[in-house]
């Protein structure tokens, strides 16, 4: 539609779309316009952009094109989740009546429209946007400061994920909090605004890697919080879903209240908050999580992580629970011991485990099902799901409920199972097609048989082709033209159509009695007559009749669907709980885990320990991966406190992968799951911490060294006696001196103060003198045999200090050109005579270097790194008598 000229004018549209935007600033507007969702102004730069679609105009605003970009409704959601990933934030703006209504109020009259929802990354439901095998939380923090006695500042964590309704609350100190974050892994993070940029925490928010928002501080409002969250759930008070902090409540208040914001009327089922002590986990920091790669490696991906080597789930529901126990270790024996139960049942019995993962495959997800029909954003397909599931849930009941001593874990599930809504599963499959469509409003989704007044009305519309068919016949009888078809079109409706040779018959007496001319084209001739119009009537009514019907089919398994939520949502945990054991069962089959001891003593011995993720590579490349032991509880008679470790020996050898192995078995042990061992007796750890010496993280460009003080700062701080510690070449990001003092120091105090069991992984061969001083304080080295000048790795853990380091050797595997190799021996056997010091007499005897320094007045400057270069590239050892003597010769003639 051509716009006039004026440049100051708003056109009606542009005037409703500034107005909407204005009350949505920091989100991109989804304008609805017929089957388009139009983005204009920055809008449509941003989208363009980041989407790569087309940037055009509409008309002027202000005297200026008004940019503007559009993706089709149909496609919409792709491009949703492409702005999401990308960290933006979608106002979604619909047609709020139909474009007669707004005519019927005047020709100038614009469609109404409102934002229906905001599209952000914590609040998604739709399978195409969430990922099936991953929680989607949205996350609230609150703090309170500490009091000016000097108490330290402590924070509250609220956490939901919309798409299953989980809804925790829990309350950290403050020096906790980034590990609880990391823990919880939030796609979005909402800060009080105050907060947001305060020095200290804004390196908190960045390195959740959760899209952060500020949000006002009335969210966070503590006088009204357990109001407002009370009304959420529509009860008086909170009471009966257990005790809450003030602080928790100010957190899970301002989740809710975003979740007003963002979904406008929708209310998401959400389950009553469940508190989380935070006494019940194994604390992991975030450093220590990025370390041990439990759920991505450092890269960030996700192959290669602990999770993925160990998940053998075959649901989402299954995959989201088995990282969620992997997240949070528990740290009560007697819980532990359950999961166990669980694992066991399914790994005694092959048959059974392939039987139930057959039948949870065929699950879909009920609880993120559930969800969108909650929201009314469900359709056919999620009824389907809820019913798929249901049946599926009634098969394995079925096929556990036999089991004698299925041992308390199993024992919940099943409980919750056989509590599932079976009647309603089985109303629905008897009420649903086979084929159904997306939406609601496509109807064709309600079973044949299941509604007599529909089966009639789609009748009618099926039975009309043929009464067409038949009225074609007998206007052809009537009019002797045997070339008259009845056709149709969105424009005419069923009509007539004659070449125009015949048309004259038709438009004279008597046959244009019952003709009616509509239209006259080039080779053809319209007409409509009164039994198609009536025909076509009835057809229409037909539909819609249909179509009627169908929604109030939906409607009212909805309403049962909902009303059966809650039951839904617990068969639906049950067999997330189910996959994950049967899977951890088949895990532990096929790479030979056994069942640890897991109890509250100070215990930590592992014998035949493997790395879960490192043997996996290497079978994969047909290596065997050499199993070695740990020992770190306390021994009688030798003083209070975990033993530590020094494991000495040259790079390449293990001595990473021995660390790390043993804190992803305590991590795995304490999850419930089997581990890679030949035995294993671990005593609860309570915090893990891990930390890798500065060089290693280089790439991260920051001042490394810092960051690892800090870190090693934080492991003095807070391991206790049941704490395990992984220190791995921690001091080596600064002078030699500096890093063995630190190393020395750090070493001195896990004994003396902290007691915890600990690996520390060093080349500082000078620690290992320690262990005569210090009782607890055992040496350990990795095997290697040296074979003619090489060393042969062996990886095996053993007692005893390594007695070289075998750099040199390591150096020549890396491929240092020989005559460096060479070199190098030479300058190490002279330190080593002297003690360490550079002598005086290696300085002079520098072959290069004196050759060049007498020489240095005859020959042209330029020339000695030229007979450098011809130098390095001689390996005398390589030279035939010949060769030397042309060496010899290039060299001069370089003079
Ligand atoms: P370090 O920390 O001593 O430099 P790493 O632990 O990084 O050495 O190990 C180097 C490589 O050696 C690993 O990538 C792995 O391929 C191999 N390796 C380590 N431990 C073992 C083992 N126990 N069995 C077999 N191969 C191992």
């Amino acid at each position: 539609m051509p716009e006039a000229v004026d440049p100051g004018r708003i056109t009606p549209v542009m005037e409703q779309f500034i107005e909407i935007k204005a009350a949505n600033p920091d989100s991109l507007l989804f304008f609805r316009m017929g089957d388009f969702y139009e983005m204009f102004f920055d809008d449509a730069e941003v989208a363009s952009r980041a989407l790569g679609i087309t940037l055009t105009k509409r008309g002027k605003h202000l005297g200026q094109d008004i940019p503007m970009c559009g993706v089709p409704v149909h496609a919409a959601d792709d491009y949703l989740q492409r702005l999401i990933m990308l960290g933006h934030r979608v106002a979604v703006c619909e047609q709020t009546e139909d474009p007669a209504e707004a005519r019927k109020r005047g020709s100038k009259s614009v469609v109404r429209r409102d934002v229906v929802r905001l599209v952000t990354p914590g609040t998604i439901t739709e399978d195409t946007l969430l990922d099936a095998r991953r929680a989607n939380f949205l996350a609230a923090v609150a703090r309170a400061k500490g009091g000016a006695e000097g108490g330290d500042d402590r924070f509250a964590l609220a956490w939901v994920d919309m798409s299953t309704g989980v809804f925790r609350v829990s309350e950290v100190e403050g020096d906790a909090l980034s590990s609880a974050i990391a823990r919880i892994e939030p796609r979005e993070l909402l800060v009080p605004d105050v907060l947001f940029s305060e020095d200290g925490l804004r390196a908190i928010w960045r390195q959740s890697g959760a899209a952060a928002v500020p949000v006002p501080r009335a969210f966070f409002d503590g006088a009204t919080a357990a109001t407002r969250v009370a009304a959420f759930y529509g009860v008086a008070s909170l009471d009966a879903y257990g005790q809450f902090s003030r602080l928790e409540l100010q957190a899970a208040a301002a989740v809710v209240g975003y979740l007003d914001r963002t979904q406008i009327g929708q209310r998401p089922p959400l389950d009553p908050p469940r508190r989380e002590g935070s006494g019940g986990t194994m604390a992991i920091d975030a450093a220590t999580r990025a370390n041990l790669e439990l759920v991505r490696t450092l890269g960030g991906d996700r192959r290669g992580s602990l999770l993925s080597a160990i998940d053998r789930t075959v649901t989402g529901a299954g995959a989201r629970l088995l990282a969620e126990r992997l997240a949070a270790p528990l740290t009560d024996p007697e819980e532990i011991r359950r999961r166990q139960d669980a694992v066991a049942l399914f790994l005694g019995d092959a048959t059974l485990r392939a039987d139930i993962a057959r039948r949870l495959a065929a699950v879909p997800d009920m609880a993120r099902a559930l969800s969108r029909l909650v929201l009314g954003r469900g359709g056919p397909r999620d009824l389907m799901a809820v019913a798929g599931g249901l049946s599926a849930a009634a098969g394995i009941f079925g096929r556990l409920v036999e089991i004698a001593d299925p041992g308390a874990e199993v024992a919940a599930a099943l409980a919750s199972l056989a509590a599932a809504p079976h009647d309603l599963g089985a109303e629905l499959v008897a009420a649903l097609d086979d084929e159904l469509p997306l939406l609601k409003r496509d109807g064709g989704f309600v079973r044949a048989g299941c509604r007599a007044d529909l089966d009639e009305s789609r009748a009618l519309r099926d039975e009309s082709r043929k009464v067409i068919a038949s009225l074609q016949q007998g206007y052809v009888e009537k009019t002797d033209i045997r070339a008259l078809k009845i056709r149709h079109n969105n424009v005419l409706g069923y009509f007539v159509e004659v070449g125009p040779n015949h048309a004259p018959a038709l438009l004279a007496p008597p046959l244009s009695a019952l003709f009616i001319h509509r239209q006259t084209l080039a080779n053809a001739v319209r007409f409509s007559t009164f039994e198609l119009g009536e025909l076509e009537g009835r057809i229409a009514r037909a539909g819609e009749q249909s179509l009627a019907i169908e929604l109030e089919v939906f409607d009212r398994l909805l309403a049962k669907v909902i009303a059966a939520g809650d039951a839904i949502k617990r068969a639906a945990a049950a067999l997330a709980v189910l996959d994950v054991a049967a899977a951890l069962a088949t895990l532990a089959d096929a790479a030979g885990h056994v069942r640890p001891k897991v109890d509250a003593s100070l215990a930590f011995r592992i014998e035949g320990g493997r790395h879960p993720v490192v043997e996996k590579v290497l079978a994969e490349e047909g290596q065997a991966f050499v199993p070695n032991d740990a020992d770190l509880g306390p021994e009688q008679g030798v003083g209070e406190g975990g033993r530590i470790w020094l494991v000495t020996g040259p790079n390449m050898a293990g001595k990473s992968t021995f660390l790390r192995q043993n804190a992803l078995i305590a991590v795995m042990a304490q999850m419930g799951a089997f581990v890679p061992a030949a035995f294993a007796h671990i005593g609860v750890v309570d915090r893990l911490f891990s930390r890798v010496g500065a060089a290693d993280d280089l790439a991260r460009g920051r001042s490394t060294f810092m960051v690892e003080m800090i870190e090693t700062a934080a492991i003095l701080n807070q391991a206790g006696p049941r704490a395990l510690v992984i220190l791995d070449e921690i001091g080596r990001g600064t002078a030699t001196f500096d890093g063995l003092s630190i190393a020395w120091a750090t070493i001195e105090h896990l004994h003396a103060v902290n007691r915890a069991r600990a690996l520390f992984a060093t080349h500082y061969h000078e620690l290992t003198a320690l262990s005569e001083r210090l009782e607890r304080v055992m040496n350990a080295t990795v095997k290697v045999r040296e074979w003619k000048g090489d060393v042969v790795f062996l990886h095996e853990i053993v007692p005893g200090a390594a007695d070289r380091s075998y750099g040199i050797q390591v150096a020549k595997l890396a491929g240092l050109p020989a005559a460096v190799v060479e070199r190098a021996r030479a300058v190490l056997t002279e330190l080593e005579k002297s003690g360490g010091h550079a002598p005086a007499s290696l300085i002079d005897d520098l072959p290069l270097f004196t050759a060049a320094r007498r020489r240095v007045a005859p020959v042209e400057a330029e020339a000695v790194p030229r007979l450098f270069e011809l130098l390095d590239a001689i390996n005398p050892d390589d030279l035939t008598p010949r060769a030397a003597l042309e060496a010899l010769y290039a060299l001069k003639a370089e003079r």
